[in-house]
Formats: structure tokens, sequence, C-alpha cells
């Protein structure tokens, strides 16, 4: 399908059938709205392009789910985060996941009726994942779980978790299960972030008895599932994440009283030049190239422009961002977020030195 062609189907089709958030702003009102956007687009078909025909999707190349992202969140129907989570985890579960499997749970993420989540991080284990120490151990046709992890994004609304334990020593030991989160031994507990949002988890798991058809790949596989899923987490997702930004750029000129020419312009650089990267790697997964460690320019400049654009709004509008009560001051306080999420800004240049530029490691 000509990509022009899709676009402005998708937006002729959004101008026709509102879906305008209601009045509720707290995170379980976006994951609801999320819901409802998904479940509309995918029963119209908008939400199965770029997917294949064997996980629910209508074929396509991967842009034209881009494009559905960008339309979507560029117009404030559905926030980036829930949305960011589908174009981490479904490309994980179809590459990695049994075939019958992942034929059965991916439309259910691309219809929203339901939300999963990732469960990686542990209070020991964030940079130096490889570290992590969530034990499953092998009992009969189950795998007994038991740890702890942290920071798993919306696991209060989530049905499933990709979910990362130690089998066995050093990196070939770690294993990756799809776990159904209404499983006895599952204890989640919401942590409020700066921004006011009880946006992430910690996550217990005692004696939690998982069926070894639920493994991601095959035992010693997880470090590999890791690896391919954080430039997914590094790139793709940000191509509606920018489109936010956009508007959120707009919105600034706005309401900008006294606006500083050289600062939007900076500002609006810095957008630009994520929004170009961007489309490169958008174009480079549409012709079917593996995305790798690249991807960490991706993050780079992605959270370089964010805070840039926060800092601006910070400098130009008036009062005082941190403190007022306005819809910026949690943005604002989000964005700082952007240098640690999905690998910190230290992590990505280290990943850079050291994997593009071969400058060794020290
Ligand atoms: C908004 C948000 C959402 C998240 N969602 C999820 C989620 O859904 N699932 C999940 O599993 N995790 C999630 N995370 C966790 C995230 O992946 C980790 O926070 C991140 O990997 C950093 O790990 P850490 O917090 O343990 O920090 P640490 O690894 O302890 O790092 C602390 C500081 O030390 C620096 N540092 C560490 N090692 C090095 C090094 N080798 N060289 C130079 N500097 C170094 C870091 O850059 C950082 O500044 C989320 C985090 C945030 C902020």
């Amino acid at each position: 399908m000509n990509v022009e062609e899709f676009r402005a189907g998708l937006r002729a089709w959004l101008d026709d059938n509102d879906l305008t958030p209601g009045p509720d702003h707290t995170l379980g009102g976006h994951m609801r709205q999320f819901a409802r956007v998904s479940r509309a687009l995918y029963a119209a078909g908008w939400m199965r392009y770029g997917w294949a025909e064997a996980v629910g999707g209508l074929g396509g190349p991967a842009v034209l789910r881009a494009i559905v992202g960008e339309e979507v969140v560029g117009r404030r129907l559905a926030e980036p985060g829930p949305y960011s989570m589908l174009e981490v985890l479904a490309p994980t579960m179809i590459d990695y996941a049994p075939a019958e499997l992942a034929a059965r749970m991916v439309p259910r993420l691309l219809s929203g009726a339901e939300h999963w989540c990732q469960g990686f991080s542990e209070p020991g284990s964030g940079s130096d994942l490889a570290s992590l120490t969530t034990r499953a151990v092998a009992d009969g046709d189950n795998w007994i779980v038991n740890g702890q992890k942290v920071w798993t994004s919306f696991a209060q609304f989530s049905t499933r978790c990709v979910l990362l334990t130690r089998t066995a020593p050093g990196h070939d030991g770690i294993t990756a299960f799809f776990v159904d989160l209404d499983t006895p031994g599952i204890t989640i507990r919401p942590l409020r972030t700066m921004h006011g949002v009880d946006e992430f988890c910690e996550v217990y798991y005692d004696d939690v008895v998982v069926p070894a058809t639920r493994m991601l790949g095959r035992p010693g596989d997880g470090w590999r599932l890791a690896m391919d899923l954080l430039p997914y987490e590094r790139s793709t997702c940000f191509w509606q994440r920018i489109a936010y930004l956009y508007a959120r750029f707009d919105e600034l000129i706005a309401q900008a009283r006294e606006p500083d020419e050289s600062a939007l312009g900076a500002a609006y650089l810095a957008l630009h030049m994520l929004r170009c990267r961007s489309r490169d790697t958008q174009h480079r997964l549409r012709d079917g190239e593996r995305l790798g460690p690249d991807t960490s320019i991706d993050k780079v400049l992605l959270a370089t422009a964010e805070q840039q654009l926060y800092d601006t709004v910070r400098d130009l509008l008036p009062g005082t961002l941190e403190l007022d009560d306005t819809p910026w001051r949690p943005e604002y306080l989000y964005s700082r977020a952007a240098t640690i999420y999905g690998g910190t800004a230290e992590i990505q240049r280290n990943i850079i030195a050291r994997r593009l530029l071969d400058l060794g490691k020290e």
C-alpha cells in the first residue's frame, strides 16, 4: 500500500471517528483511553497494518504502524508511554514466543484487550542487567520463579509480563518467560514517581509456577532476547513520541508571551535532528535490517531533545514550572527520566564508544 494514501485514509478515518479523550487525566484514565483507541483502530483495521497476518495483522511494511502511532499520539488521542509498550513487546513475542502463543496473544495486545509489561530491572540490576538474580528453577513441566523486579512500568494495569530470570550463571544463564500476572505468588506494588504518577511498580515473585510452554526461546536465550528488544525500546517507539513532542513544541509557541527565538530555534533543531535520525531508523526496519547498538544514537538524541524542549518551556513560560500546577509540570519532571529509562545516557554513550566507534573499554 502507498504510504501517503495510507496516511490520508487514516487521517480521514480519525476525522470521522471521534476518539477524543475524556476528562480523566489519571494514569488509569490514560490506560483506558489507550485501550479504547486500540480497540477502535483494530476493529477498523488500522492497528493491524505493519504486523504479520500470523499474529492478527494485515501485513505491509512496519512503517505503516509508525504512521498510526504518529497520527494517534500527535493528535493526543493516546499518551506516548503506554503506546510505546506495544512497539517494544509485540516484536519480541513474534520473534521468541512459540508460534501458537504469539498468534493467540499478540492480537490481544494490538486490539487493546490487554496491556503487557516488561520485567527486566531489579533493585540491584539496572545498567548491569546481566547481574539479575530472579531465579527460575525447572520442576517437571513448570518453572518456579522467585525474586523481585522493580520499575516495571504499568504492571498494575497489565495482564502479562515479559520476564527475565536466571536459570544458570552468566549471560547464557538468563531465560525469558511470558508470565500471567494473576498467577498466585505475584505481588504488585505501585511506586509513586516525582511527577506524582504511579507509573511503575515493584513486582515480587514468590514460588510462582510458570508452565514451560511460556518460555520465550530456549533456556539461556534471555540475554539475546533482551539485546533484540532493547533496540526497539531505543528507537521505533520514538516515532510517535516525537510526534507528541512536536505537538508540545507548537503549544509552547502558542503560550510563550515573550518568545526567545534563539531558544525556540535550538529546541526545534534538536527535535528536527531526532526526527531525521528516527526516520532513517524506521526505513531501515522497513527494509528488513536488524536494529542493534546503532539505536543508542536515537536514544541519546531523544533524551537530549526532550530535556531541551522542557528546559525551554521552563525558561519561556511565566511562573515556576516545578511548582505551578499546570500540565507542563509533570511533563517537565518526567522528561528528566528520558536519560534513564531504556538504558541511561551514560550506558548509551558507552555502547556508542565501544560498539560503534570501536574505542575500547576504557
Ligand atoms: C520512567 C522509567 C520507566 C522504566 N520502565 C522499566 C520497565 O518497564 N521495565 C524495566 O525492567 N525497567 C524499567 N526501568 C528501569 C530502567 O531500565 C533502569 O532505571 C535503568 O536501566 C538504570 O538502572 P538503575 O536505575 O538500576 O541505575 P544504575 O544502573 O544503578 O545507575 C546509576 C547511575 O550510574 C551510572 N552507571 C551505571 N553503570 C555505569 C557504567 N558502566 N558506566 C558509566 N555510568 C554508569 C548510570 O548511568 C546512572 O547514572 C524504567 C526506568 C524509568 C526511569
